[in-house]
């Protein structure tokens, strides 16, 4: 495993570097359901979702939060998420706001117009409606035609200040004011279900994101709004055993991929086999430090068909080229499915978006 990927993967120091509070088994117990991402510890950490989950068993609902900034296709590790807030409105029947942050995307320079990222955003729409999300509990908003997400944004900015946004995201002198007030514009997402319709926010995020979340909580204090609470979740490995990125496309595999494409990127995936058959035979694999049994276990298999090719695995009945086969042919057979749904969301897509609100 790469080292970098390594550090970033011992989670109980996580949890006490960013100050958040461990998912125990208690608070999944008082679930009414329990998602696999809870079963093989995807989400690991929190910030007040036992209080959200108490409140809503006293009938108090709440609303997710979760974003994409538009500026290109989505890969699995994108679906993942959002596969997950779907089974969160299906199963707390709460709506689900998906801000796609066009802005972010043009003052980060990650496109070249804004019209651009519009376009990225009806795409990622449309592959993120495909999942299966009801109309009435869903909406959409493009950033920047947003005009009380504005309002909104520009009331938080005189409770922050340019320090704190600059130890936040880093940023330095030399980087352009957007960036600085799309700080706010991100805290205005967050804020929005709260502010606009009463419903406190929880927002499903990986764990280095979680000082935008402080951020924000720190935000809705001084405004006297209730805070947002926070989902925290384990890094998914790409492939090659870094993370993921659209600038690495061998790590991850993206919706539009071709089968080819995606064979090529699984037959290169980091595996914890043995050199040679007769070795894995022999010593057997190592499915703890193994992408391919990840990928496997998260998109594919059930938490009991995981385990048990786990232990086949360390017991030298499993060869790495068969559970290659194995992902290869499920992600192919997924994907298939999920492009006659995304062509089926095409005519309903608009009902799903949110419009300006003066
Ligand atoms: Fe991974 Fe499968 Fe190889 Fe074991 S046999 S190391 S689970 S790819």
């Amino acid at each position: 495993m790469p080292e970098a990927l390594e550090k970033s993967t011992d989670y109980e120091r996580l949890i006490k570097v960013f100050g958040v509070s461990k998912l125990t088994e208690e608070i999944i117990n008082e679930l009414p359901e329990v998602h696999k991402l809870f079963k093989i510890g995807y989400f690991f950490a929190h910030r007040d979702f036992d209080k959200i989950v108490k409140r809503w068993k006293e009938g108090e609902t709440f609303a997710i939060l979760t974003g994409r900034g538009p500026s290109g296709g989505l890969h699995l590790g994108h679906l993942l998420i959002f596969d997950f807030v779907l089974w969160m409105q299906k199963t707390f029947k709460v709506p689900v706001f998906i801000p796609l942050s066009d802005d972010e995307k043009y003052v980060f320079k990650k496109v070249k117009n804004l019209r651009d990222s519009e376009f990225y955003a009806y795409d990622n729409a449309l592959d993120i409606i495909a999942l299966g999300y009801d109309e009435r509990w869903t909406n959409f908003f493009i950033s920047t035609k947003m005009l009380d997400v504005y309002q909104l944004a520009v009331t938080l900015s005189r409770h922050v200040t340019l320090n704190e946004v600059k130890a936040v995201f880093g940023f330095t002198d030399s980087d352009n004011p957007g960036k600085y007030f799309y700080a706010v514009v991100q805290s205005a997402h967050i804020l929005y279900p709260t502010w606009r319709k009463g419903f406190v926010s929880l927002v499903p995020i990986a764990i280095d994101q979680d000082p935008y979340i402080r951020l924000s909580r720190d935000i809705a204090e001084r405004v006297k709004l209730p805070k947002p609470a926070a989902l925290h979740s384990k890094y998914l490995p790409g492939l090659t055993g870094e993370p993921m990125s659209a600038s690495k496309p061998e790590t991850a595999i993206f919706l539009t991929d071709k089968p080819k494409e995606i064979k090529k990127k699984i037959w290169q995936a980091l595996t914890g086999g043995q050199p040679t058959i007769e070795e894995q035979r022999e010593k057997g694999g190592n499915p703890e430090k193994c992408v391919v049994f990840q990928w496997l276990e998260t998109f594919l298999l059930e938490p009991k068909e995981a385990q048990e090719l786990k232990e086949r695995c360390k017991r030298g009945e499993q060869l790495c080229g068969d559970c290659k086969k194995m992902l290869y042919k499920g992600l192919v057979k997924k994907l298939k499915d999920h492009h006659k749904r995304k062509i089926e969301a095409i005519d309903k897509v608009e009902r799903y978006f949110m419009h300006p609100v003066d």
